[in-house]
């Protein structure tokens, strides 16, 4: 370890830019936010910096008078001679100093950091790649929300209640622990610290049981991990149960934690590997175990997705619940397949349908979907697209009206197919798309040509 990593508490204290530029601006706001009084010397300073309430500006060249009374340098101009010179002096009378970038000349580096006060994490590659410290950074900022700062601010409120009341220390730890990472976390996170205080009222009130389980339903977008939101990423991580089903893409089911039980719920058409009331029900048993349940759907669980029968069991039975949502397959579908899906010129609103058939038909508001200006988009549609496709035409839809399937959109195997209302049937028929697939209809279609970026193995 080439440098001792500490927290220096400079609150108040008096602290030396030299500089007014644009680094030097940065480096101070870091100084001010953590409560000092910064001196700013240098012949021209930055406006911003200047007019700063916790910045005394000096107008002048950096000389041995400005290291009076000061706790801490940076030296952040751009002339080496002037950053040496407020090196030495500062050394010489033991007071730690930063050259901006010139690792040589300081007794101090400055980490790279992640605020989430009172939580504080610093990174430093002991100035060897400022660069790679800041993509570290980078990473774990997703991890962390900015919420963490109010979970910590909770913590530390209640940190002398919970010590009188949980005496035993091993208990107390567990206790800390699954109040951290549990449902009482989620709650604070979430910004709702009245439940959250009294579930840790309860917790505390009954020592032997402070396990207590609950479910995440978290929409995982429609294909690509990248579309994960950074709260289902959290979720998956978090998790002791995986219950997914086949939408769900085997990188994402991958990217859950290591050592989590995972469970396949199937539904494929005609092929359910379990029946909804069978998954509801796994919900809330494995929950009454004091699991933390991942309940993971493809897209997001409120479309087309009986996300909502899901929460409604765990509601009856009071188990604690959060939804998160994930981008929709129209959404994701259509970004990466280049079919704005209101673009002005063609539509004015744009309909998610189902096209599940039920004994061999599809009972959709035809008169309502075939109305000009409007995109459709129909879900779980293939089945039936001849019937869509006629039923659009008699109900008075060009039967030259654009219409797409996209094949397992924003994965490596998507696939467009295009056609018209007459033609598209046909064109199916012959090229076999394999689920699951998104149909698009109406003008919008045609941009594809012009619009469409992601190019599935690009090799
Ligand atoms: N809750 C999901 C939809 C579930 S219904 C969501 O919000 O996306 C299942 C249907 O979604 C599939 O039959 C298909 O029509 C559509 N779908 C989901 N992911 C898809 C993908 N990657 N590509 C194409 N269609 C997809």
């Amino acid at each position: 370890m080439d440098f001792l990593p500490i927290f220096l508490n400079i609150k108040d204290k008096r602290c030396l830019v030299v500089g007014g530029g644009e680094v030097a601006t940065r480096k101070a706001g870091v100084l001010l936010d953590a409560g000092a009084k910064v001196l700013v010397v240098a012949p021209e300073i930055d406006d911003e910096l200047a007019k700063h309430p916790g910045v005394t500006p000096v107008l002048a060249r950096f000389d041995e008078s400005h290291l009076e009374g000061v706790t801490l340098i940076v030296a952040a101009t751009d002339d080496r001679a002037v950053n040496t010179m407020v090196s030495e002096l500062a050394r010489a009378r033991n007071i730690p100093v930063n050259v901006v970038d010139d690792p040589k000349l300081c007794s101090f580096i400055m980490p790279s950091i992640l605020d989430r006060s009172p939580l504080i994490v610093a990174f430093s590659s002991g100035g060897s790649s400022p660069v790679l410290a800041r993509m570290l950074r980078g990473k774990l900022e997703t991890m962390i929300p900015q919420s963490y700062s109010r979970l910590v601010a909770f913590a530390e409120r209640f940190r002398e209640v919970v010590k009188t009341r949980v005496t035993n220390p091993a208990k107390r730890r567990i206790f800390w622990e699954n109040a951290l990472e549990g449902v009482i976390a989620e709650k604070v996170l979430t910004g709702d610290e009245v439940s959250a205080e009294t579930l840790l009222e309860q917790l505390m009130a009954d020592e032997d049981n402070i396990a207590r389980g609950e479910v995440f339903l978290v929409g995982a977008g429609p294909g690509d991990p990248d579309l994960l939101t950074f709260r289902a990423l959290r979720l998956m991580q978090k998790a002791d149960v995986v219950v997914y089903d086949n939408l769900v893409s085997k990188p994402i089911v991958e990217m859950t934690r290591r050592d989590a039980t995972r469970i396949f719920v199937g539904k494929k058409r005609d092929d359910h590997t379990m029946r909804q009331e069978d998954i509801n029900q796994l919900l809330v048993t494995l929950a009454k175990e004091g699991k933390r349940v991942l309940r993971l759907k493809g897209g997001d669980p409120f479309i087309f997705g009986r996300g909502g029968e899901e929460i409604e069991t765990l509601a009856a039975e009071n188990i604690p619940f959060q939804v998160v949502p994930g981008i929709t397959a129209a959404s994701g579908v259509a970004s990466y397949a280049g079919i704005p899906l209101t673009h002005r010129d063609y539509a004015q609103s744009c309909m998610f349908v189902t096209g599940h058939l039920k004994d061999g038909t599809m009972n959709l508001d035809w008169d309502a979907l075939a109305r000009p200006k409007q995109t459709v988009v129909v879900y779980m549609g293939l089945h039936g697209l001849e019937i869509l496709c006629a039923e659009l035409v008699k109900h008075g839809m060009p039967d030259t009206t654009p219409i797409a399937i996209v094949q397992q959109g924003t994965t490596q195997n998507q696939r467009v197919i295009t056609g018209t209302l007459a033609t598209l049937p046909a064109i199916a028929e012959r090229e076999k798309p394999q689920a699951p697939t998104l149909i698009i209809v109406g003008g919008v279609v045609t941009l594809r040509e012009k619009l469409a970026w992601f190019h599935p193995n690009p090799l």
